[in-house]
């Protein structure tokens, strides 16, 4: 009886989490997705604390247990996610996936303990096992690299060890040995050794990715993490684990996908790793002369304009511009200026990062509009405002076949009558490729923080 109950309820929260992802996808959803994925969640933890305490011979001592762990477990989660800046989240989630990671192997390892069914079933129940301590073991010392990585404790630059191509193969070759001793002797030597073998492995596959592919692998080691937790569903006979995890592994797959994409990399070649090498460009290229403007006339040429597109990046983020940019775009609007945003899918330092900022801002959704609607548009726009933002605007990536960004899909804002770039100095951005922007005969530089020129546009308005 209470198991069927509890089996209700988890249908009733994977359609809510199902609904969640659905709802997170669309800005103006977003909160509906948030809170179908709060209710799933607790209907989920209701019913398992609930399944657990009837089936303990002292439900009293299993509840007190699980009270006390959640209560340390979601203060420490509740401190950190207050106190977490955006610019730090994906260390973050790095963090969290480890988490994950490590608990998929204590799952295993307890499952294997606790022995399976008879039979064919028990072969089946071992499988499990391996390939969830394996899946399990490869996300959390992976986290722990991307994490150290991304936090700058060690070096982001990649490890370069020689045949690492075929150290990572030796690694699967050698696991799937370790599988079939496993299945063939029960014995957890071979169990031990694999989870060795997997340690080493995240250790080692992500050590070998550099810098800038660093958030495509944190949104792949989301994906394993799902993976990780469907392993554990399969291993505890949880059915909504094995869906959760299913609907988290493939979510990351597919972000790490768009995210490559929108960089012009493979997935593969992120994964065999060996880029973002510290390497010097040699920019020795004459670009000609860049035009500084100031606070005064651009007040002017927005003022004369009918329509704005504003382009933000990593540098609206540090100067937490997004207040006065949302201020500037409301006054405009007021004067029947027609403004715009234009996102682009990697813009800042994580996925979603510029329209988290816009929305906290309160800039209306309807007018923050992804790369692909809004490029056709920027070629009879008046005025375009790069804030903060460099590689997404690069025109060399569209019109350099050399340049280490080429083909990388980009903001075509040099298109548009009138380009002001905002920024502190000409120095590059993430890529650490010049911009042949900032020298087109329509753009003009406006330097300095991007908060406080803004705020002096809005002055002079
Ligand atoms: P960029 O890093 O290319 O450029 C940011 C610009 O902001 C810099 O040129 C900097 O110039 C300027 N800036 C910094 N601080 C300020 C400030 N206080 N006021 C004004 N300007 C400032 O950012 P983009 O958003 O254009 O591009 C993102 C880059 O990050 C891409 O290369 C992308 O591939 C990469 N990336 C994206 C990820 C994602 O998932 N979104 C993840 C990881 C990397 P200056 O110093 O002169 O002020």
């Amino acid at each position: 009886m209470t198991r069927n109950l509890v089996q209700a309820a988890y249908i009733v929260s994977a359609v809510l989490f199902v609904l969640s992802l659905a709802g997170l996808s669309k800005h103006e959803k977003a909160k509906e997705g948030n809170a179908f994925g709060v209710t799933g969640m607790v209907i989920a933890l209701a019913a398992t604390i609930w399944l657990a305490a009837s089936q303990s011979a002292n439900a009293l001592l299993t509840l007190l247990f699980v009270v006390v762990a959640m209560a340390v477990g979601g203060s420490i989660g509740l401190w950190r996610a207050r106190v977490v800046e955006m610019t730090q989240m994906p260390e973050l989630v790095a963090m969290l996936h480890s988490f994950v990671g490590l608990a998929a192997v204590l799952v295993g390892f307890n499952s294997y303990l606790e022995g399976g069914d008879a039979g064919t079933g028990v072969t089946i129940h071992l499988v499990e096992v391996f390939l969830g301590v394996f899946i399990g073991a490869v996300t959390f010392t992976g986290s722990i690299v991307a994490f150290l990585k991304l936090s700058a404790r060690i070096r982001s630059s990649p490890l370069m060890l020689p045949a690492r191509h075929w150290l990572n193969l030796a690694a699967l070759v050698v696991s799937a040995g370790l599988l079939a001793w496993f299945v063939a002797s029960h014995s957890v030597v071979p169990l031990l050794l694999m989870t060795v073998v997997a340690l080493a492995f995240g250790w080692h596959l992500v050590a070998s990715i550099g810098g800038g592919d660093m958030p495509v692998v944190v949104s792949m080691l989301n994906s394993y993490s799902g993976w990780a937790a469907a392993a554990a569903g399969f291993m505890l006979g949880n059915d909504l684990l094995i869906v959760t995890g299913a609907l988290v592994g493939s979510s990351g797959a597919i972000l790490s996908y768009i995210m490559c994409k929108a960089m012009n990399r493979s997935f593969v070649s992120v994964i065999a790793g060996g880029f973002g090498q510290e390497v010097s460009l040699g920019e020795d290229k004459d670009y000609g002369e860049h035009r500084e403007t100031n606070a005064a006339d651009v007040a002017e040429l927005l003022r004369d304009a009918s329509s704005v597109v504003i382009t933000p990046g990593y540098g609206m983020a540090v100067a937490q511009a997004q207040y006065p940019v949302a201020e500037l775009t409301s006054q405009l609007r007021k004067k029947g200026v027609d403004v715009r945003f234009g996102i682009h899918p990697v813009a800042g330092r994580l996925p979603g990062h510029m329209n988290v900022l816009l929305a906290e801002a309160k800039v209306p959704y309807d007018i923050v509009l992804e790369m692909d609607e809004i490029n056709g548009d920027l070629p009879g726009t008046d005025v375009v405002l790069v804030i903060g933002a460099n590689d997404t605007v690069n025109p060399s990536a569209a019109e350099d076949p050399g340049s280490p960004i080429a083909g990388m899909p980009v903001l075509e804002v040099w298109k548009a009558r009138n380009v002001v770039v905002f920024k502190r100095s000409m120095a590059t951005g993430y890529a650490g490729v010049q911009n042949p922007l900032f020298f087109k005969e329509n753009s003009q530089m406006l330097f300095g923080d991007a908060k406080e020129r803004v705020e002096d546009i809005i002055k002079a308005l």
